[in-house]
């Protein structure tokens, strides 16, 4: 299937590692021109390059913080016109609500809701004035149904999802631009890895176990891959893809319990 966005740009924020990078990659191959950010330059630049491997679209990479101005103000200024706007960035920690001070909380609104909705205001009157845009949040599973030690991710995400659920049924609607929400279950990141080593490490059980007792709770009895991610997530920014907005899908091999 052509995804019909050759040629179109995008920006995909926090791409250097995970999910973020299987957007990218997904994306490139598609031939659409990439901007790609992380903090970090040398892992940065690293997939930057495995990007331009592909022989797909062109690939630019910003070294910054996405969740400050300056950040988002390079990643912007690298994109020469945007059609397509994938947010993304680091989650928050995971721990107990006693303990989150207001510092603790606005980190994780500015990270997970602010920061998308910066991005969005930034893009999509331009988008719309242009008749087409395509934006993708990177949300969380926690989203549909929260997970107890995530608290600061259960409720800065629920925001940006309340905040866009009306953004997305706005005048922009009807000039082509869709926002969707894309809600990762359990996926093979460094994230996911780094957490169960957390879990092992405070309970003093081996990594392997605590990652099979995850797996053994997912009906697809498999963690998921940052490429099948990306797949998706280029579908949602496809020509095919224009009358699906506002939604939020949940991509976790069926472990969300509910009929809908
Ligand atoms: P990851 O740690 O594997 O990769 C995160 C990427 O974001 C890296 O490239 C990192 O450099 C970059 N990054 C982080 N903070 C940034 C910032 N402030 N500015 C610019 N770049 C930044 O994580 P992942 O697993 O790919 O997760 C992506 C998002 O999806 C996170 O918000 C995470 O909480 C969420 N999520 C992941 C899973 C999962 O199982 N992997 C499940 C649910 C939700």
């Amino acid at each position: 299937m052509d995804l019909g966005i050759a040629g179109r740009w995008a920006l995909v924020c926090a791409a250097s590692k995970g999910l973020g990078k299987g957007c990218a990659q997904a994306l490139v191959s598609e031939g659409v021109n990439v901007v790609i950010t992380a903090r970090g330059a040398d892992a940065l630049n690293a997939t930057a390059a495995e990007l331009r491997a592909l022989n797909g679209g062109e690939v630019r990479a910003v070294v910054g913080d996405i969740t400050t101005p300056a950040g988002r103000a390079a990643a912007l200024a690298a994109c020469p016109q945007m059609d397509i706007l994938v947010n993304n960035a680091g989650g928050p920690p995971p721990g107990d609500f006693r303990d989150w001070d207001r510092e603790a909380w606005i980190k994780a609104l500015d990270a997970n809701m602010l920061t998308p909705i910066e991005l969005m205001k930034a893009t999509v009157d331009a988008m719309a004035a242009r008749g087409y845009g395509r934006v993708v949040n990177i949300t969380s599973g926690a989203v549909k149904a929260p997970i107890d030690v995530l608290g600061l991710s259960n409720g800065a995400r629920s925001g940006l999802t309340g905040f866009v659920a009306g953004l997305a049924r706005s005048d922009i609607a009807a000039h082509g631009v869709t926002i969707n929400g894309l809600l990762p279950g359990p996926f093979d990141t460094d994230r996911l890895r780094v957490a169960t080593q957390g879990a092992a490490a405070k309970s003093g059980q081996a990594f392997d176990a605590i990652w099979a007792r995850r797996v053994q709770g997912i009906p697809a009895r498999r963690v998921g891959n940052a490429a099948e991610f990306g797949a998706f997530c280029a579908f949602l920014c496809s020509v095919h893809a224009g009358y699906l907005t506002g939604q939020n899908i949940l991509l976790d091999g069926g472990g969300y319990p509910g009929t809908f």
